[in-house]
Order: C-alpha cells, then structure tokens, then sequence
C-alpha cells in the first residue's frame, strides 16, 4: 500500500467511526420520550364518586391474611407472621356501579372458586421507606372491593411450593366500586365489613380487626417497592371466605359506602 492510498484508507476508517458515533448518537435519541409507541396499552381507570374524574390505576396490591380469623383459618399463626404482599395486573379491575348487580363470569381453570371482601385504599403519592405516622397523608380515598380467587389452586400450587399467581392474578379477580376521596368521607377505623351470599351473611369483620393497619401496610410495602400516586391496596379479608357457584349473587356493605353486588354468572 503506498502513503496516498494508506492515507485514504484511514479517512475511510475515520468516517466509519465517525458514521458508527452518529449512528449510536441517533439511535440514543429514539429511545428519549419522543419516540412513538408501537401500540396504545390501555389504561385501567376506577370512578371517582360524585366527579367527572377518575383514578388512574398503577399497581394493584394486595395483603394476605390480614385478620387474625382468617390466618387461621387458612392454617397460619396470626400472632408470628410478617406481613406478606403480592399483586394482581390493573385489568384485573371490574368496576361496580352502586346500586347494580353486576354480571360477574365463573373464570376458567377452577373448580372452587371463592371471596373475599376488602377494603381498598387509593394512593394520591407514594415514596420508599414511609414511616407509619406519614402513611395516610399518601391515601386519595377508599372503595370497597372483592378479592376474588381461584382457591384450588392457590392452595393446589402452594402445597407444590410454585408461585400462587393463577389463583390470585386472573381477569376480572378484582371487582371493586368507585373511590371515595378522603376529603368526602374522612377515614376508616373500626367500620363493620360483611358480605353474604344469596343473602346469607358469611363474613363480617370490623376494620380494628386487621392485623396490620392500612398505615402499617403502606409502611411495610414502602420498604419493598417505592410506591407512587395510582397504587392501590387490598387490605386484607376477614375469615369465613368460601365458595361461589353460577347464579349466586354477592353483596358486600362497608360502613359509609354503597353496597357492592356482583351475580355469578
Ligand atoms: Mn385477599
């Protein structure tokens, strides 16, 4: 090779560098904000009471064994246990008007297929590492709503030491009514929560019953998770949770709230 065409190559060398750089300077700026979704995934909404607003739904959290009762009667001791989390996906939501029985499908996969009523608290913001006095200031409102699951196997693949996801985490596995703001109704404390069957009562529980309260529930998540505005929280069931077949209707009463109804259709 001689000097010119040894110079020439190395220009050529320097601009494929130069070409590569822009490239990479290029394809960082497609990944800024900028940049086009591929598709619209929707977001999950719950009403707001008496608004033209809705709640934008985050992430759906969910405690378990939150009653002494009830830890009991699922075969744990109330009185030894850390508090325990897991999650359902945001189109897990099916929203219950007030003063509707709404259509609720029998889900596949389950042969025993059962509720679980609970209080849900919304959050207006969150953080990491909460402390217990601050937790509430991080609550927009609560609703009323149903913690669905397929029991069988929830218990099926826990014996089994696999993940309990398809018990829990399943279309539609978390009816729930609208939100109200805390600045409408305030707290809760020690309400009555109950839910009966074909108008059988089956649960009923006050809210002072919970093992852990709300506040302490935000704390603890906190400390797993940085928690943000669009979070929600089931609090937890209290005991007598059972089996629902086709045709039966549930109601579920919190104190303050409208009654929630599904029919199992
Ligand atoms: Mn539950």
């Amino acid at each position: 090779m001689d000097r010119i065409s040894r110079r020439d190559s190395l220009k050529a060398g320097l601009a494929a560098i130069a070409a590569t750089a822009t490239v990479g300077v290029s394809r960082e700026a497609n990944a800024q904000p900028a940049a086009k979704a591929l598709f619209t995934v929707e977001q999950t909404f719950i009403p707001i009471a008496n608004s033209t607003q809705q709640f934008p739904v985050r992430r759906i959290y969910c405690i378990g064994r939150n009653y002494a009762a009830h830890a009991r009667e699922m075969g744990s001791d109330p009185t030894r246990e850390p508090p325990f989390f897991f999650q359902k996906p945001t189109d897990a939501i099916q929203y219950v008007a007030p003063g509707q029985v709404v259509d609720h499908p029998y889900p596949s996969l389950t042969k025993n297929y059962h509720y679980e009523v609970e209080l849900v608290a919304a959050l207006k913001s969150g953080g990491k590492d909460i402390s217990i006095e601050r937790a509430l200031d991080h609550v927009y409102g609560y609703a009323l709503g149903l913690d669905m699951t397929r029991r069988d196997l929830q218990r099926m693949l826990g014996d089994q030491k696999k993940p309990w996801e398809i018990g829990k985490s399943f279309d539609r596995s978390a009816p729930i009514g609208p939100i109200y703001p805390v600045s409408a109704i305030g707290s809760f404390s020690k309400e009555t929560i109950s839910l009966a069957v074909n108008g059988v009562i089956k649960q009923r529980a006050t809210l002072d019953q919970m093992i852990w309260s709300v506040a302490e529930q935000i704390s603890k998540l906190s400390e797993a998770n940085e928690l943000f505005a669009g979070d929600i929280i089931y609090s937890g069931t209290p005991e007598n949770v059972g089996p629902v077949v086709k045709g039966d209707v549930i109601l579920c009463k919190l104190d303050r709230l409208p009654d929630l109804s599904i029919k199992i259709t």
